[in-house]
């Protein structure tokens, strides 16, 4: 299985790239009923992307916390702001900030 895995490396990361998309989109149907197994798709979404090395999209960085991992939902457990051109979110989950270039 994992000599395949090394062969397809390139399809897989393809895969995994949308497996990722799919994770995060669950994960934001999922939140209103459930917050716990909206983490756990993003943490599911992050094991997938070390581990094919991919990098999440910007819009898709946006959609966790990066301290601790939570999935972030406006008006939910974060607070959006704009600053100096840049979008602020605070993670009211562990009170930190996530700065992100605004366009
Ligand atoms: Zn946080």
């Amino acid at each position: 299985m994992k000599k395949k895995y090394a062969k397809k490396r390139d399809q897989n990361k393809a895969t995994a790239k949308e497996h990722m998309a799919s994770l995060l989109k669950q994960a934001e149907e999922i939140f209103n009923k459930n917050k716990t197994l909206a983490n756990r798709y993003v943490k599911l979404a992050r094991e997938i992307a070390m581990k094919f090395k991919c990098r999440f999209t910007s819009e898709q960085r946006r959609k966790f916390c990066k301290h601790c991992y939570s999935f972030l939902m406006p008006n939910k457990n974060c607070r959006v702001r704009t600053r100096d051109g840049m979008l602020i979110h605070y993670c009211l989950e562990c009170k930190n900030y996530n700065r992100y270039k605004y366009k």
